[in-house]
């Protein structure tokens, strides 16, 4: 009996056809799942447009929606476990990883919990003879459509604001990691969230995801995952004039100037590209160093990256499990042979680990390669693997050249002790978030989003409840 999803205020077995996730450290069966239909989206999307519009949802206070989304939050970490461990069996992230992001999801539930009852509205100057504010209203119903990779953090990312800005949210996961997911929605339905608030659709992005956003309720468009897709999802709301809100891709920049403090540069260096085995869009997967400490830096890297413990996912030690599927890893293997064949030196791994059932396990180690110019395909493209290319610079002017030379501007980190050259190039480098002297340092309060082709929009801070409401202007006459 497949397993049964939250559709239109009921969990239902589904009329698709079967889904099934894998343990991509085993190779076993994770779940088999049922999928909608067609029309069983479409049932959905008017259940939540209905759900949207109930007065006891459209006039509920702002306090008692942060009292429910606190209630979710208390749920969320009673549930941590189970939640880390469900996202560990379909995408083998580590455990340790898994319970640090089920533990970001609450936190984001409470941060939207206070965003939502304390966010004040404009009062802009008066022209004239009369009073103007400015009210934010919900769209009515979201689509969230997410990715494999963090479905625990992304989900609650894009769930709690809406929520919290007065929509209905119909969540279609990722095909590889669903099972959190439904999880998230079993514990809104505990702490009292109304029925039909938040439905989850499993299955293909191509079939339930276009339906669900090719609904005339779907009011706006929550959408993370690769460039391509974004780029089919933005075509689909220009045409149908909802707005959409778009995380995509990144080819981010790690630079380290010659000055840089080496340890902690390196250390985190290696983290910024290698935790979550690379799956990461704000992976720092270039690498530019200056000149005068490039081979220096390459020895430190190549050393530490050796030390680097990676094995299944839920064992203590471990630091790096198995990509999230063999395709995945068949995508990674391919990078690195285009990259030898394009004259790339591989300096550590570009190969399965040896001692682990890499038949069965999508394991692969990480992988650091010298000697390719930033204009090579894997410099260039988004591998979403554990594979740093290592580029040298010589002064800020090339380095700004190379680093913006990209479609991407997600992200990008600076290590320097001058810190008026740190701000310089934080200013100069097209990327939505810089980080100087660390990396990967994440806050839920924070705006984040990309330049150029890495997205539209910015999810999280005051702005990530404000992307789900529209804005009203009303005048009153006081003459
Ligand atoms: P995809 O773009 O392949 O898929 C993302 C989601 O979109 C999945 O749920 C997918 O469904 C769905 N989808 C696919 N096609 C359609 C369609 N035609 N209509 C509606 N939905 C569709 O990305 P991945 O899942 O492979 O995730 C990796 C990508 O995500 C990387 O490029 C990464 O950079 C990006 N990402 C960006 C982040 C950011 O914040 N900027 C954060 C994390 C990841 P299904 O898979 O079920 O077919």
């Amino acid at each position: 009996m497949p397993v049964s999803f939250p559709a239109a205020g009921r969990w239902i077995a589904g009329s698709g056809p079967t889904l099934q996730t894998i343990n991509p450290a085993t190779g076993a069966l994770t779940a088999e799942l049922g999928t909608p239909t067609d029309t069983e989206v479409a049932v959905t999307c008017e259940a939540a447009r209905q759900a949207a519009q109930h007065p006891a949802w459209r006039r509920m206070k702002p306090h008692q929606r942060a009292a429910l989304l606190h209630r979710i939050a208390d749920e969320l970490a009673r549930s941590g476990e189970t939640l880390a461990q469900l996202q560990m069996v379909e995408n083998g992230k580590s455990l340790k990883e898994c319970r640090a992001q089920a533990a970001s999801a609450a936190a984001t539930f409470r941060y939207y919990a206070a965003v939502c009852e304390t966010i004040e509205a404009a009062t802009p100057p008066s022209r004239g003879e009369y009073v103007n504010f400015t009210l934010h209203q919900p769209y009515g119903v979201v689509a969230a459509i997410t990715p494999w990779n963090s479905p625990l953090t992304m989900e609650a990312q894009k769930v709690a604001p809406a929520l919290a800005a007065g929509n209905a949210v119909i969540l279609k996961p990722s095909e590889i990691t669903t099972l959190p997911a439904l999880e998230l929605a079993r514990i809104c339905e505990r702490a009292g969230l109304p029925a039909g608030l938040l439905s989850v659709l499993p299955g293909h992005g191509r079939d339930v995801g276009a339906a669900l956003i090719n609904h005339s309720a779907i009011g706006m468009i929550s959408f993370t995952g690769g460039t391509a897709t974004g780029r089919m999802i933005a075509e689909t709301a220009a045409r149908r004039l909802i707005p959409a809100a778009l995380e995509l891709g990144g080819k981010s920049p790690h630079i380290i100037f010659a000055d840089a403090d080496l340890d902690a540069a390196c250390a985190s260096v290696l983290d910024g590209i290698f935790e979550g085995m690379g799956q990461s869009c704000v992976a720092g997967s270039r690498l530019f160093v200056q000149r005068g400490v490039h081979d220096a830096v390459i020895e430190r890297l190549r050393v530490a990256a050796q030390t680097l413990r990676i094995g299944p996912p839920e064992a203590a030690e471990t630091q790096l499990g198995p990509l999230a599927s063999m395709a995945h890893r068949d995508r990674v293997e391919s990078y690195v042979a285009l990259a030898r064949s394009e004259g790339g030196r591989i300096v550590a791994g570009g190969s399965r680990p040896d001692g682990l059932d890499c038949e069965r396990g999508a394991y692969y180690l990480p992988t650091i390669i010298a000697g390719l110019s930033n204009a090579a395909r894997v410099c260039r493209e988004e591998i979403f693997g554990p594979v740093l290319c290592v580029i040298p610079f010589d002064d800020e002017a090339d380095l700004v050249r190379q680093a913006n030379d990209t479609v991407y501007g997600l992200a990008c980190g600076i290590w320097s002790q001058d810190f008026r050259r740190a701000w310089r190039m934080a200013e100069a480098i097209e990327a939505g978030t810089v980080w100087i002297n660390t990396y990967k340092q994440l806050s839920i309060a924070a705006p984040f989003g990309g330049f150029k082709e890495s997205g539209l929009g910015r999810e999280k801070g005051l702005t990530g409840l404000r992307l789900y409401q529209q804005v009203k202007s009303i005048y009153v006459a006081t003459a």
